[in-house]
Order: C-alpha cells, then sequence, then structure tokens
C-alpha cells in the first residue's frame, strides 16, 4: 500500500477498505511483491531465495518458522548488527508481545511505516461505529489505556509494547483534533508509567466528565474490569478531589498533577455527593449506566479467551450496554477489524485487511488441531493456503509476512472462516494455539502448566506425599481473576485430611513454586501489573479423578483414548471439581520477577 492510502481517514478509509476487499488476491499478491522486492537481499531472505524475489520462488523455498527461527537474528540486530539482516528499512524499534519464548517476552521487529499501518486500522474504526451509532463526535470517550515503562536493545532500540509505541507517537497525538476521538483521559495521564496514579487520574477525569462520555472501554475487557474494581476500592477518595477540588496527593507524577489540576478547576460538592450516592449502593449492578449515564456502549475485546469476562461485563452494566469487539491486532502485526461492531461477542468476525501484511493459513482439523501431528517447524509449505483460497467452515492458523522482517511466522492464534465481506473472508477467533490458561496478557501453554507442577511436586516429597492427578481452571469471580489447580494428592504417612492440616505451609509453597516456574509474562501481570491474583491450588479428595473420568466418558468421550484434561471449561465438570475440595491454598508472596 503506497503512503498516501495509509493516511486515509473516515469515508476515504473505508472506500479503501472496501476497495482492497473486493480484489484480495491482487492486494496480496502486489504486498507480497512489494516485500520481496524491498527486502529480498535482506540475510533472512537471501539464504533461501538465493537472490530471487520471486513470488513462487519464495512460496517453494521459505520455511514456515516460530519465534525459535527468526530469534537470533532479532538478537543480533539487539546487539547492534544492521537492519538488513531482517529488513531494507531500518528496525526503530523492537516490540514486546505477551508471548514469550523459553520463558523471555519475545521482540517482534518494527519500521517506522508500521505506525502510518497501525494508524489506518485505527482510522477505520470510527467510520465504522458511525454506521450503526451516529453522533458519537458530540461527546466523549472513556478508554482507559496504559502505557508501559520501556527499556532499550543494547544497540539503542526502544523495547516496548506496540501499544506503548502507538501512544507515545505523533499518530495518536494528532487524534486529539478529530470529534470522534475526544477522549477523557488527558494524555499524560495514559502516558504515566505508574499504572496505579494513570488509573487513578483517567477514572478521576472520567467521573469529571461523567456528563459527556457516550462510549467506555479499555483494549481488552481484564483491563477494563481491573478499572471498576479499582473504583470499587477508591471511590472515597476520588470523590474528596471532586468535593475539594485538590488531587490526592498520592499523584505525585508531575505529568499527571499538571493535567489533572487543569481538570479540577473548583470544588464539585453537587458532582462528588451524586457519584458517592452511586457508589455507595449495596449493589454495583449497572454502575457504569449510573456513573455514565449517557454511555452507549463497552468497547474492550471480549472474544478469545476474554470471553471469560462477559458475565462479569454485563452485571455492571445490567445487560444494557453492549460489549463491542472492534479490532484484532498483534504485535507482529495488525489484522483485522469488525465490521458488525454491535453484534453479539460470540458472533464477531473480524475481516483480515488484505493491504496490513501478506497472510497465509495452514489448514487445521476441526477442533482446531494440526492435522498431522505436524512438528512446530515442519509445516509443508504446499499446505498453506491464501487468504483469497481459505475454505468457508475451515480452521486455520494465521501466518504472516511483514515488511518488517517476519517471513512466514507463525503467529500462534488459530481462526475460523465464517463468512466474507466483499472476497475477504471473515474470522471468528477461536483460541491461541496452545494456551490453556490466560487471565489477562498472560498465556500459558498445558507444557508450561505441566513443567511448573512437576517442579512444584517435588515440595510433597519430603512429606511421602505424591500428586497424582491435576487440573487447572482460571476464576474470573475474583477481580484480578486467578488461576486455580485441582490436586489429587495421595499420602502414605497421613491421611489427606491431616495433611493439609498440618502442612498448609507446604501447599502455599507448592503455589508459589508453581508461580515461580510460570513464564515471564505471567509473573509480570501477578508482580508488576496487578492483573492476575495469587494462584490457588484447591486439594480433591482422593477418588476426584476418577470420578472426572467417568463424567467425561459418560458425556461420549472414548475410554481408550481418555487423557485427563489439564484444563477445565464446562462448569458441570468444575461443579464436580468444586464438591469434593478438602482445602484451599494461595500464593502467600508475589513470584520473583526482574523488569
Ligand atoms: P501481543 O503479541 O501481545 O500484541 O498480543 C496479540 C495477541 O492477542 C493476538 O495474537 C491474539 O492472540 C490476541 N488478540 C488480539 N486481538 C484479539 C481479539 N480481538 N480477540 C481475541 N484475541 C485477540
Amino acid at each position: 500500500m503506497d503512503g498516501k492510502r495509509l493516511e486515509y481517514k473516515g469515508e476515504e478509509a473505508l472506500k479503501e477498505l472496501e476497495k482492497s476487499t473486493v480484489k484480495v488476491d491482487e492486494v496480496q499478491e502486489d504486498i507480497l511483491k512489494e516485500i520481496l522486492k524491498r527486502n529480498g537481499q535482506t540475510e533472512y531472505l537471501k539464504q533461501f531465495m538465493k537472490g530471487s524475489t520471486d513470488v513462487s520462488t519464495f512460496k517453494r523455498l521459505v520455511p514456515v518458522i516460530t519465534y525459535s527461527s527468526i530469534c537470533p537474528y532479532i538478537q543480533r540486530i539487539a546487539n547492534g548488527e544492521d537492519s538488513s539482516l531482517l529488513s531494507a528499512h531500518p528496525i526503530t524499534e523492537m516490540l514486546r508481545s505477551s508471548g514469550t519464548s523459553a520463558g523471555e517476552p519475545k521482540l517482534m521487529p518494527s519500521i517506522a511505516e508500521d505506525l502510518d499501518r497501525r494508524t489506518f486500522v485505527y482510522n477505520l474504526i470510527m467510520p465504522i461505529m458511525n454506521q450503526y451509532i451516529p453522533g458519537l463526535d458530540k461527546g466523549k470517550a472513556m478508554y482507559l489505556y496504559f502505557a508501559k515503562g520501556e527499556r532499550s536493545t543494547p544497540s539503542g532500540l526502544p523495547i516496548r509494547p506496540v501499544l506503548t509505541s502507538y501512544y507515545k507517537s505523533k499518530h495518536f497525538k494528532c487524534r486529539s483534533h478529530d470529534p470522534f476521538n475526544d477522549f477523557t483521559s488527558p494524555d499524560q495521564t495514559i502516558l504515566c508509567t505508574d499504572s496505579r496514579q494513570s488509573m487513578y487520574c483517567q477514572l478521576l477525569a472520567g467521573l469529571l466528565h461523567r456528563n459527556h462520555v457516550l462510549r467506555l472501554g479499555a483494549v481488552f475487557a481484564s483491563a477494563f474490569l481491573r478499572a471498576i474494581n479499582f473504583l470499587e476500592r477508591n471511590w472515597v477518595h476520588l470523590c474528596n478531589d471532586i468535593r475539594s477540588g485538590q488531587l490526592d496527593p498520592s499523584i505525585t507524577d508531575p505529568g499527571c498533577r499538571s493535567a489533572m489540576m487543569e481538570l479540577l478547576t473548583s470544588p464539585d460538592p453537587v458532582l462528588a455527593d451524586k457519584i458517592e450516592a452511586i457508589c455507595s449502593s449495596k449493589s454495583w449492578k449497572g454502575i457504569l449506566c449510573q456513573l455514565w449515564p449517557r454511555a452507549k456502549y463497552i468497547e474492550a475485546v471480549v472474544t478469545g479467551s476474554m470471553a471469560q469476562y462477559i458475565p462479569t461485563l454485563e452485571f455492571y452494566s445490567a445487560g444494557k450496554l453492549p460489549l463491542l469487539c472492534t479490532m484484532y491486532a498483534s504485535s507482529e502485526c495488525y489484522l483485522g477489524v469488525n465490521l458488525k461492531p454491535l453484534c453479539d461477542p460470540a458472533d464477531v468476525a473480524y475481516t483480515i485487511l488484505p493491504n496490513l501484511g501478506y497472510f497465509e493459513f495452514i489448514p487445521l482439523g476441526n477442533n482446531g488441531s494440526l492435522v498431522e501431528e505436524e512438528e512446530e517447524e515442519e509445516v509443508t509449505r504446499s499446505k498453506m493456503v491464501d487468504l483469497a483460497h481459505v475454505r468457508l467452515g475451515g480452521y486455520y492458523e494465521i501466518v504472516v509476512t511483514t515488511f518488517a522482517g517476519l517471513y512466514r511466522y507463525r503467529i500462534g492464534d488459530v481462526l475460523q472462516v465464517i463468512g466474507y465481506h466483499n472476497k475477504a473472508p471473515q474470522f471468528r477467533f477461536v483460541c491461541r494455539r496452545n494456551v490453556v490458561l490466560s487471565i489477562d496478557t498472560d498465556k500459558t501453554s498445558e507444557e508450561d502448566l505441566h513443567k511448573s507442577v512437576t517442579m512444584a511436586k517435588k515440595l510433597l516429597e519430603p512429606y511421602e506425599a505424591l500428586l497424582v492427578e491435576y487440573t487447572s481452571c482460571t476464576d474470573t469471580s475474583t477481580i484480578p481473576g486467578h488461576y486455580v489447580l485441582y490436586w489429587e494428592i495421595v499420602s502414605h504417612r497421613s491421611t489427606m485430611n491431616e495433611l493439609t492440616r498440618l502442612e498448609t505451609h507446604v501447599l502455599e509453597e507448592c503455589c508459589m513454586a508453581v508461580e515461580e516456574s510460570l513464564d515471564y509474562v505471567y509473573r509480570r501481570c501477578r508482580t508488576f501489573d496487578r492483573s492476575v491474583g495469587p494462584l490457588e491450588i484447591r486439594v480433591v479428595e482422593p477418588g476426584t479423578f476418577e470420578l472426572l473420568m467417568d463424567l467425561c466418558i459418560s458425556q461420549g468421550g472414548s475410554i481408550n483414548q481418555y487423557k485427563t484434561p489439564r484444563c477445565i471449561k464446562c462448569n458441570s465438570t468444575l461443579d464436580l471439581l468444586n464438591s469434593r475440595v478438602c482445602g484451599s491454598f494461595f500464593s502467600p508472596r508475589d513470584p520473583i520477577w526482574i523488569p
């Protein structure tokens, strides 16, 4: 896509979307040709393509990869070697994704023009929304966005999450001239990296503007719920600030202070009383509609693992505010938008935008599994399907090739084709490949979980106790949500009841040991972001896992193929497990996390 088209806004951006979705094949082929023309001489591509920039050579010879294959190149660039290992354009920053590899966050290369590409996607959202809900330019958006701290590579490139990069860009600052992007949060409060101060100020600003707020939101549902929880704990302070016209002294960040003092111009006891009356109510059911009476919807990702938060969001809005998922994006590449944002969350379909990168798809079985248990790195190239040729109903894993230096890279997302917009397929987000537990940006695979449990169960050995079976779930009835492990333990020394009574500290240490061996992002969410609560082990009575097997088989599972499910999502199965719990233990402290 040429630079001009990346700048399209409003109606023009919608027209560009129409145009590119009518001729998906052509647009995709042009994108790939452009990437190969530009990056064909990079060290990475040259080793496979021997200097050719031909599309068919690319498809025949360039392997489909995961992070471990590209990581050495990224590391070399991070350590000061030239960007041309991967990209003809200079790599300007490394985006820290929430995925991890060998316990460390993955770094994704990004070039300057990527910001234009991402902004093009953001610029599409309001014209799409405007088709369904007019008048959004007549009020404000209370979107709770948070920047994170950044580091730099030894060569001086910033390492930061993609959204932090966007919030710091001039593209984001420019939005303030657009009446469709009038946010309650001053930029300084979004950019403040102390998440408590940032949250406090953003909620205060949202309350001060409560009568002008037309929409509420955050990027992910988990973050929005954390904000409500923060409000539950802090509304008295917030009301005091509004009543007195003075900002709480705990807000020390100079940017936050100066921005908020501009809003807190004079005491407003009437507003403070009103908010106090609402927040003092015994039940917070429907609180959002009372605090922000003109709000028309909540915008946040509630697809994929975020779907677990839908009931809680519906509670706080008394089911009166639609939940909108507007876009699908990743650090590797922004991917698509939802053209029917008012649809039910279960029906959300993301239209992949054919001009953002080159997209291919690995066909999967009907349950989203790889067809033949193919090894990570050995997906047969000939099986790959182009964006224009995916099959309606089919399950696929998405593979991206970007201008910034990712070639046939597996993001790890499983999607299902559920419709078309013009010729562009629309996808339901099914899941992350291999992720069983996720509360916020943490993504724990069955393998990660197994490794951590294997470490932790060693702590039982001195007590002649043995972990015989385990499974897990996420519990989002608490805010923040937390991981729950169900453990069946046999003890040769004492009965289980005695063990749980006597050895509370042992099981608490087991909780800790599991957390300590989960990956970097999990530990960051627990310790720094506070978006995941302490892990819980629920010890279940002996024989519980046999009952679990009986239940699975009675529901149609095969005895021969039965494997203990390592994560349970089904309520009746959870009811069974919960009815047999004889002790519950939580991590007594935070796991170690070093920024
Ligand atoms: P990150 O690499 O940290 O930027 O996270 C990107 C990942 O978040 C994607 O690959 C998806 O797994 C997930 N994600 C992003 N947008 C959505 C969405 N709309 N629905 C479900 N999952 C999403």
